[in-house]
């Protein structure tokens, strides 16, 4: 299947700051089919949300800047287009939530101007169409009294239908790709429910392509097709969801599904990965998950292992894997 709608290889997006050059992503590589479910998975400060951000290209207001790689979308190189047709790709063809609503939504504008605004900008619609539009985009994502809250605030509404709001915003203009950034940790669990529920429903219903990035397995188990786990600026393994939770190859992987108390056995204990994920600034050389890895060999610590397939649709960086293909050639 080639049906790649976006496609990131190497990408490079370091931050710049008075200490020094820090890699936030390292030489990241992976792609999103059309339709399909991508969940990007590791703990903070691993690159996530760096990468995502670097597809949007929204790193002006930080010190970051990609340096090298390349990030195509629908065939088109995003990387090199001029900020006038990024701004019509952004909210048009890939939209983005976030965790915190808030920090989307103006609180000085009308909800129905705000989600008005994007459709009349993107879909050139006149203002009373797009009203109409805004209407029936709540309704979908289940927001009730539509045609009142439409002309509400957004500090108005509590922080499940704000995320709706949110949701709806990045929805109304129909786009290919919807990257959400932990789109629902704020929230509790009814409402974070609600919301998987909408963005699944949205997705099989409009084909809707989603980056999903979180630390929560569960709502990846729930969710995704595919899985990239990411540790240090770098993909360490990738896999189909089944391949990630029944066969995870990666000691990073493993500790992680470990940490998940719904997935032992009750009268197994509950494992943490010890350590802390290194700051970028201060990388240990080899891999960089030796420090915390209980199969770190000597190799490990002086070389960087590369990410290879392992079998078909599975990819892992690390030594233990190499070295079987090594003795298998
Ligand atoms: Fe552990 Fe070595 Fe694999 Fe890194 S390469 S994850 S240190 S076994």
């Amino acid at each position: 299947m080639d049906n790649k709608l976006l496609e990131i290889e190497n990408l490079k997006t370091y931050f710049f700051t008075d200490s020094g050059r820090v890699p936030a992503v390292n030489g990241v590589d992976l792609f999103i089919r059309e339709g399909e479910t991508l969940g990007i998975v590791g703990e903070s400060g691993c690159g996530k949300s760096v990468t995502s951000l670097s597809v949007m290209r929204l790193l002006a207001h930080t010190p970051g800047r990609v340096v090298d790689g390349s990030i195509r979308f629908a065939g088109m190189d995003l990387l090199s287009l001029p900020e006038s047709k990024m701004r019509e790709i952004r909210g048009n063809e890939i939209a983005m939530i976030f965790q915190e609503p808030m920090t989307s939504l103006n609180p000085v504008y009308k909800i129905g101007d705000q989600i008005g605004e994007a459709v009349r900008l993107h879909l050139k619609y006149d203002k009373k169409k797009a009203r109409e539009r805004v209407i029936q985009m709540l309704k979908l994502v289940g927001i009730p009294r539509a045609e009142e809250i439409v002309d509400e605030y957004p500090h108005q509404l509590s922080g499940g239908m704000r995320q709706r709001i949110m949701i709806a915003m990045a929805m109304s203009c129909e786009p290919k790709l919807l990257i959400a950034d932990e789109p629902t940790t704020a929230l509790d669990v009814t409402i974070q429910a609600q919301i998987l529920d909408l963005m699944r429903k949205l997705k099989e219903e409009r084909g809707t392509a989603i980056m999903l990035i979180t630390h929560d397995l569960g709502v990846v188990a729930e969710m995704c097709d595919r899985v990239v786990v990411m540790y240090a600026g770098k993909v360490v393994e990738e896999a189909d969801v089944f391949d990630i939770f029944e066969n995870p190859k990666h000691p990073y992987t493993q500790g992680l599904l470990h940490s998940i108390p719904k997935l032992r056995r009750k009268t197994e204990r509950l494992q943490s990965i010890p350590g802390n994920v290194p700051t970028p600034g201060n990388m240990p050389s080899g891999c960089k998950f030796a420090p915390r890895c209980s199969h770190a060999m000597d190799v490990c610590r002086e070389q960087e292992p590369d990410l290879l397939q392992i079998a078909s649709g599975h990819r892992c960086r690390c030594f233990l894997y190499q070295n079987d293909l090594a003795k298998e050639a």
